[in-house]
Formats: structure tokens, C-alpha cells, sequence
């Protein structure tokens, strides 16, 4: 009798073991991995509370050079689901995005919520459109769209959720470009001249009216020559160029050799302060957001080039 009360016992602990494992899985929350840390903000944005965001290539780190980690590769086959910049920006992980879409996992490109209209098109860039779709507000209320609607059909049951925090974002959204305009505005056209590290600010030069000039072209693996480096520093002294800026994701020495350049040339010009290109800034400060990462970057840019000789 005591032999089938113990079996009793060991049947009734393996059920409710098994049920409580059901219940961990049906609780777990819904895992998103993401790439670049504006991405990761874009899904928080949207996702809230709902969703887990686990963000491989946290503040400073350039996604041009990014290559997978095993323990990347272990983040992203447990992933429900995959969101990463697209157009190349992550260009040693694409065969790893490819090859997980075809074995099946749901992986997106924020660039595939865009028109092809809203790329900017570059024949120095491997798949001939520059990457940094970011920086044009207009296609992050885009990309803000196309997370909603994936997010949307995967999580169906938080359809409602997703949308109204979208409203909520694009409000914020529309309010960051006037913000960014009206910054804008205090730096006159002839000033408007943005020198930096890498072509990153195509997107931003188009949406505010800006020149922008990369010393190193629109990927990081491209390393500046020598004549790279003197036919900017002649373009600086022609054009009375006041600042060139120092980007968070990309070494500082190919800026500090073109400052030495112009130097050189008996001209000064000055380090207007380090900008928030590839990466935003850590989490928990202003410029972990990307509306904060924005603000800081306009106000930068405007007060460095906005000087009176
Ligand atoms: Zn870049």
C-alpha cells in the first residue's frame, strides 16, 4: 500500500513540474534580438512592456566591423523574433541573416518599411544605397510603422497595445523635427558645412539642408589615404570651415590627422565635440534615446559651426 502512495506521490510531482514548466513558457516574455542600440530603443518604444529586448552591439560599437560572437549566435536561434538596420550597415552579419531567413526564423530589415525613394543611393556602398536611414526622421517614423506592423502580426493579441504606443512615438517623432529645425535654424546656410570621421550624415545633410563631407566614405572599412586626408584639409581652409566632429563608434586618430592637416596650413579648426553616428549613447542617459542621441547631436553641430571670427 505504502509502494503505490510513493508512486501516487512521484506521478502527481512530475504533473505539476510539467505544468509549471508550461506555465514559465507561457509566461516567458516575447524575445526580440536587435543589432544597433537605435534599434533597440525603436523596439522598446513600440514594444514596451510586452517584449524582451536583447540588443547585440551596445553604445560605441561601429556595426560596420560587428561580427557575430558564439554567444551572438546563441541570442539570435533563441530569438522569436530578429530586427536589424538592413542595406548592409551590419555587413560581416548579413550571411548570418540570410541564412537564418532561409532556415526560417523571422528576421526583418527596417529597411524593408521604406520606399525606394527614401534611400539614399550610393554607388561606393555594397548594395548601392547608404545605410544610415536613421538620421532622417521622416524614415524613422517609417521604420516606427514597419517594427508596429511585424510586431503587430507576430503578437496579434497586443495589436492595440502596439498602435496606440506608435501614435504616442510618431507624436514624439514629429515633435523632435521641429525641435531639430528650429535648432537648425540659428546656424545660417553658408555655415552649414558638417566634416566628421565617416559619411554618415547623408540622411541628416538632406533632411536639414546640410553639406556633408566623410573623410573616410560611408563604411568605416574604407580607411582614409594621405590625399584623402589633404584634399579635405584644402576643402576646410577654402570653405573657412570652423569645426570637424569626432564620432562615439569610430576612432578618433583620421579627424586628429585631418585637424593636423589644416593645421598645418597655418589655419585652425577645432574638435566640435564627439557625435552620436552608428551608436546612440549609453542607456540611462539622454543620449541612449534616440530623441535625446538627436537633440544632442543638432545642438552640437549648430553651437561648434556657429561661431563669429
Ligand atoms: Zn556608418
Amino acid at each position: 500500500m505504502r509502494k503505490y502512495w510513493i508512486n501516487y506521490l512521484i506521478i502527481i510531482s512530475c504533473f505539476m513540474l510539467i505544468f509549471s514548466c508550461q506555465e514559465k513558457k507561457k509566461n516567458a516574455k516575447f524575445k526580440v534580438v536587435t543589432t544597433t542600440n537605435m534599434i533597440s530603443d525603436l523596439l522598446h518604444q513600440i514594444g514596451g512592456d510586452s517584449i524582451e529586448v536583447v540588443g547585440l552591439m551596445g553604445a560605441g560599437v561601429d556595426p560596420h566591423l560587428y561580427k557575430a560572437s558564439e554567444g551572438d549566435v546563441t541570442k539570435l536561434t533563441t530569438a522569436d523574433a530578429i530586427f536589424y538596420s538592413g542595406l548592409h550597415l551590419e555587413g560581416k552579419m548579413v550571411d548570418v541573416f540570410e541564412k537564418m531567413n532561409k532556415s526560417g526564423y523571422k528576421t526583418f530589415a527596417l529597411s524593408d518599411g521604406l520606399p525606394e525613394k527614401n534611400k539614399i543611393s550610393s554607388a561606393n556602398f555594397a548594395g548601392n544605397h547608404d545605410p544610415h536611414i536613421w538620421f532622417s526622421v521622416e524614415n524613422w517614423r517609417l521604420a516606427a510603422k514597419f517594427v508596429t506592423k511585424q510586431l503587430s502580426t507576430l503578437q496579434p493579441q497586443n495589436k492595440e497595445f502596439f498602435e496606440e504606443n506608435l501614435r504616442t512615438y510618431d507624436l514624439d517623432l514629429k515633435s523632435l523635427k521641429e525641435d531639430l529645425n528650429e535648432i537648425a535654424s540659428k546656424l545660417p546656410k553658408e555655415k552649414r558645412i558638417l566634416v566628421t570621421a565617416h559619411d554618415a550624415f547623408s540622411y541628416f545633410g538632406k533632411e536639414f539642408d546640410f553639406k556633408v563631407v566623410g573623410l573616410q566614405g560611408i563604411s568605416t572599412t574604407a580607411e582614409a589615404g594621405t590625399k584623402d586626408i589633404l584634399d579635405l584639409a584644402n576643402f576646410i581652409v577654402e570653405n573657412d570651415v570652423p569645426a570637424i566632429f569626432v564620432e562615439s563608434s569610430v576612432p578618433e586618430q583620421t579627424i586628429l590627422a585631418l585637424k593636423s592637416a589644416v593645421e598645418s596650413k597655418d589655419k585652425n579648426v577645432a574638435l566640435g565635440g564627439t557625435l552620436y553616428s552608428d551608436s546612440l549613447g549609453n542607456s540611462g542617459t539622454p543620449e541612449g534615446t534616440y530623441l535625446g542621441m538627436y537633440i544632442y547631436n543638432m545642438s552640437t553641430i549648430v553651437n561648434a559651426l556657429n561661431v563669429t571670427e
